[in-house]
């Protein structure tokens, strides 16, 4: 391939708008993946795209919930007993970025990669034909206290400072703006200004198929491992063949760090599996995305039926889903959605490829030379997306850009 081409390992939605925005700079592109594109983790996320997540997972006094959370057996936060030993150090990383100072300093990156994704993702839906693919939403947090919800807190405070339009809400103006929602929420804080996907999946396909109508080569295979090839490039091994590649953008989400290994890089990524229930035929519907914030799980009516996401479970990425999940998140739906009709209901696992400051990587990996880093999204890799494909692309385009990328180096840690 020639200098003016980039290879890009993993086709999820990071790698996908790699390749479009890659190709808006003139850069042909080559996406290779052992699925097909957006499928995977990318697929069943909660469809929540926001210019106002920018709130850290480890945030102040967060230490102070994490026993609680692990000893309740219906609780968001479960570590696999085989992971201790790698939760331990990640967990230890995680709770050093939780200071108020360090969560601004996140916060603050997190803005840059938030701030246009509704924008960009509307730029590269537009004439697909699949435009409504992402609608215009509110988020809706939704509390069962009502003296509970207030603007004072300091993750409300942070979107406030960002520019975002926050309202607190009583229990009539939650019935009205959510009739389907349980009356037992008495009041919710409603974040505006955003927007959802109605299928995250159809959108990496529809996405994908975009940049390979504009001539991106798509080739399905297993990457098992790179290597330098005696030219100064790289060599591609997969299951098929041996490509060769003088640039490569790696955005295999969580397995990107077992891709990185053999070349004696070591990057704190743990896989952060969450989990959706959906259901086809619920005979209920949402206008927004509502996040139970007790349960902290995410309902939204999506193309095909409201599906209710959440769940942080640690545990190795290709152990097998847990199926007590099915059952925890459906009991939690209905408490939610009171008239749920479960009827026929669609289990899914997927792993958020985490780093312990809930930032990405992305940039030139140190000491490999045409290697560039494109993941580690955690809970943000849909929204995050876009505007990580835009770096990736300025980068390897050579276009001066004004971002610094410090806060999203692999060796940061
Ligand atoms: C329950 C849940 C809810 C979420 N909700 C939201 C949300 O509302 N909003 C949001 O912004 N984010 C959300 N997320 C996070 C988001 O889904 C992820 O951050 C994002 O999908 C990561 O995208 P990715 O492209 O990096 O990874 P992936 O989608 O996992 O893509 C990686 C690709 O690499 C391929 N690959 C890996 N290894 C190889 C190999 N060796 N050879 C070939 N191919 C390979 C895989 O097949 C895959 O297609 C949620 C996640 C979960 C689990």
């Amino acid at each position: 391939m020639s200098e003016d081409s980039v290879t890009i390992i993993g086709a999820g939605i990071v790698g996908i708008c790699c390749a479009l925005s890659l190709q808006e700079r003139g850069i042909h592109v080559r996406l290779v993946d052992r699925g097909e594109p957006g499928q995977e983790t990318s697929f069943g996320n909660a469809g929540v795209i926001s210019p106002w997540s920018v709130i850290p997972q480890a945030m102040p006094g967060i230490w102070k919930n994490i026993p609680r959370m692990l000893l309740s057996r219906t609780g968001p936060l479960t570590v696999h007993p085989t992971f201790w030993p790698k939760m331990v150090p990640w967990g230890l990383r995680f709770l050093r970025q939780s200071s108020e100072a360090k969560a601004r300093e996140i916060s603050d990156a997190m803005d840059l990669l938030c701030r246009p994704s509704v924008d960009l993702y509307r730029r590269h839906l537009q004439g697909t034909g699949h435009e409504g693919l992402v609608v215009d939403s509110f988020y809706v947090h939704a509390f069962r206290h009502a003296d509970r919800p207030t603007l004072d807190s300091l993750d409300y405070k942070m979107r406030r400072e960002k520019g975002a339009e926050l309202e607190v809400i009583g229990a009539e103006a939650l019935r009205a703006m959510e009739p389907a929602l349980s009356h037992d929420f008495r009041a919710a804080v409603v974040i505006k200004g955003q927007a959802r996907a109605v299928s995250p999946g159809k959108i990496g396909q529809v996405l994908a198929e975009k940049a390979i109508m504009r001539g991106a080569e798509f080739i399905k295979a297993e990457v098992t491992g790179l290597s330098r090839s005696a030219n100064g490039g790289w060599e591609i091994r997969t299951t098929n063949e041996i490509l060769q590649a003088e640039r490569i953008v790696l955005a295999a989400g969580v397995w990107s760090a077992v891709l990185l290994r053999p070349l004696g890089l070591s990057v704190p990524l743990a896989a952060e599996r969450g989990y959706h229930v959906e259901f086809p035929k619920a005979g209920v519907t949402l206008k927004n995305s509502v996040m139970d914030v007790d349960a902290k799980i995410v309902a939204s009516s999506m193309a095909d039926g409201v599906r209710v996401a959440g769940s942080s479970e640690f545990a190795d990425a290709d152990a097998p889903a847990d199926p007590r999940k099915k059952a925890l998140l459906t009991q939690q739906a209905r408490a939610m959605l009171p008239d749920l009709d479960p009827g026929e209901v669609n289990f899914w696992m997927g792993r958020r490829p985490s780093f312990p400051d809930s930032l990405p990587s992305i940039g030139p990996i140190p000491a490999q030379h045409g290697l560039f880093s494109a993941f580690g999204h955690s809970h943000y890799g849909l929204m995050m997306a876009p505007k990580t494909g835009e770096m990736v692309a300025d980068l390897l385009a050579n276009r001066t850009s004004n971002v610094s990328l410090e806060a999203f180096m692999a060796d940061r840690f």
